[in-house]
């Protein structure tokens, strides 16, 4: 099913809201423990199937550096359990040729949907030759060259590197004009944030369907490491709650479900496109806010 067919605008009405996961190809030391994490892997997606995802979304190493084993990956997920993909895809560190070739695959395997982005260059790519130099070239190269639906990253605190949020959302409407046709989020822990960022799209125009990024938080401390890399704000409020159990998993676990449940109940009272939920490749912490949520 394609992006188009799955997503209304934020603020239209919705018989039920579309819930999405976002799982990363696993990396291990050799190939049978690879193998085995991946069919760990197909067992947590297994458990999640349940609540008839709208489309499970692969990450991609920008640069290509997991290219086979994300393929193999979407391979199995669709034949294996027939679920929906939308496969990320990133333009740092490559060529036209490249990602003419990457994107001719994934049609092959029958993949409708593309979320395409920038991407930030492995350590390893200094010299590599790169034929695009932000997603907007990515997305209108797509656009006029594949039948794909395409989805673009939006940051409802801003991007680490743009000057400003308006600077940001005027980048993203670049996007939309030549392709997108939905927008999925960094994750946030502050609505009132992602409430606003609606409305500024909404200001310029930008009408496609908005589908917010949820984390359901289990380890504290690489919550900080993980907030300040995406430059996403931690509310006081939150790491007060947090810190408290911050030495068991379990119990940093239940709050981190509790915390995600709350805003998930107040996104779809808002009206949000859709909620797509960043699984780090565990079914439980996702599993209980759905099941809550139903
Ligand atoms: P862009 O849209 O190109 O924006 C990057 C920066 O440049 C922004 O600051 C923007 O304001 C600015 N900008 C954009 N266009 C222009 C322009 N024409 N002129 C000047 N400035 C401009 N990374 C991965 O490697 N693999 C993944 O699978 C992956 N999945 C992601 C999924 C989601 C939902 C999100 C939100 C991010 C994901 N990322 C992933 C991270 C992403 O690649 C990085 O955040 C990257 O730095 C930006 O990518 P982008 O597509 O948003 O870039």
């Amino acid at each position: 099913m394609r992006l188009s067919e799955i997503y209304k605008p934020v603020g239209e009405k919705k018989t039920k809201t579309p819930i999405s996961y976002e799982i990363f190809p696993p990396k291990a030391v050799d190939e049978n423990a690879e193998k085995q994490k991946i069919e760990t892997l197909l067992k947590e997606l297994k458990i999640l199937k349940e609540f008839n995802p709208a489309l499970i979304s692969i990450t991609y190493g920008a640069g290509g550096t997991n290219r086979g084993s994300t393929i193999e990956l979407a391979r199995k997920i669709n034949t294996e359990l027939e679920l929906n993909i939308m496969q990320h895809f990133t333009c740092v560190c490559s060529t036209k040729n490249f990602i003419e070739n990457y994107l001719k695959e994934i049609e092959s395997l029958d993949i409708k949907n593309i979320l395409a982005l920038k991407g930030d260059p492995p350590k390893d790519c200094v010299t590599v030759e790169q034929d695009f130099s932000y997603a907007n070239e990515l997305v209108e190269f797509i656009s006029q060259n594949f039948a794909l639906d395409i989805a673009v990253a939006g940051y409802p605190e801003k991007h680490p590197a743009a000057l400003t949020l308006q600077d940001d959302i005027k980048n993203l409407k670049q996007k939309i004009t030549v392709g997108g046709c939905a927008i999925f989020t960094q994750l946030f822990f502050e609505n009132d944030n992602f409430y606003r960022y609606c409305e500024l799209l909404n200001e310029q125009d930008i009408k496609v369907p908005v589908v917010a990024g949820i984390l359901p938080v289990s380890n504290f401390s690489q919550l900080g490491k993980m907030a300040q890399m995406c430059g996403v704000v931690l509310p006081s409020k939150m790491v007060e709650r947090f810190e408290k159990f911050q030495n068991s998993e379990e119990d940093t676990t239940k709050m981190g479900i509790e915390f995600a449940l709350n805003q998930c109940e107040k996104l779809i009272e808002f009206g949000v496109s859709g909620l797509h939920f960043y699984t780090l490749n565990r079914a439980h912490p996702t599993k209980e806010i759905i099941r809550c949520l139903s």
